[in-house]
């Protein structure tokens, strides 16, 4: 199945994504992860995309419709994938009903006040991807796979309600957009 998670920040879209991966071995297609590996590794899109990412902005448009373009044109998925993080405009969700044909949305409610607690005290691996909360540590600052848990520069309190703003403006519509369609 072809399917797009939905949810702000926090909701919990990787998690979820990272389960149906091991149920259904379809790939997990991650802009935001996309997005971090192209800063990590210097490249122009990442150079472009740092910015925006920092400051919890949406990346533009055309940018991240030509990543995933491209990354749809991959063989392996033909049969399937798990789109998390995309789309997340409208143009976005346009774009897309033009290079695939999803099968279902699954949108991830959960309370804005819950999503700052969670991003706020959220910790990642940034070499295996793992995230914790801060509460469930106890003052470790290793992961398990060896390298420090850190702290994403987006999650820091004063981006984190920038993100949830921007999600609401300009995300949450595709819960209308895809309900409209069917396939909420
Ligand atoms: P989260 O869902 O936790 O906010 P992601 O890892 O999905 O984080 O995305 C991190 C950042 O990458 C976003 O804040 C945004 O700047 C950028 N980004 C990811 N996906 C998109 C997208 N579909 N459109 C525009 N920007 C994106
Ligand atoms: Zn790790």
């Amino acid at each position: 199945m072809k399917i797009i998670l939905l949810g702000a920040p926090g909701a919990g879209k990787g998690t979820q994504a990272a389960k149906l991966v091991e149920e259904f071995a379809t790939p997990h297609i991650s802009t935001g992860d996309m997005l971090r590996a192209a800063v990590k590794a210097g490249t122009p899109l990442g150079k472009k995309a740092k910015s925006y990412m920092d400051a919890g902005d949406l990346v533009p448009d055309d940018v991240i419709i030509g990543l995933v373009t491209e990354r749809l044109q991959d063989d392996d998925t033909a049969a399937g994938f798990i789109l998390d993080g995309f789309p997340r405009t409208v143009p976005q969700a346009e774009a897309l009903d033009n290079i695939a044909h999803i099968d279902a949305v699954v949108e991830l409610a959960v309370e804005d006040q819950q999503l700052v607690d969670r991003l706020s005290g959220r910790r990642v691996c940034l070499k295996c991807g793992a995230t914790n909360h801060v509460s469930q540590l106890n003052g470790r600052t290793q992961c398990d796979c060896g390298e420090p848990l850190v702290q994403r520069d987006d999650d820091k309190p004063e981006t984190v309600l920038s993100r949830l703003k921007v999600y609401h403006d300009q995300t949450a519509p595709l819960v209308d957009f895809y309900e409209k369609k069917g396939l909420l």
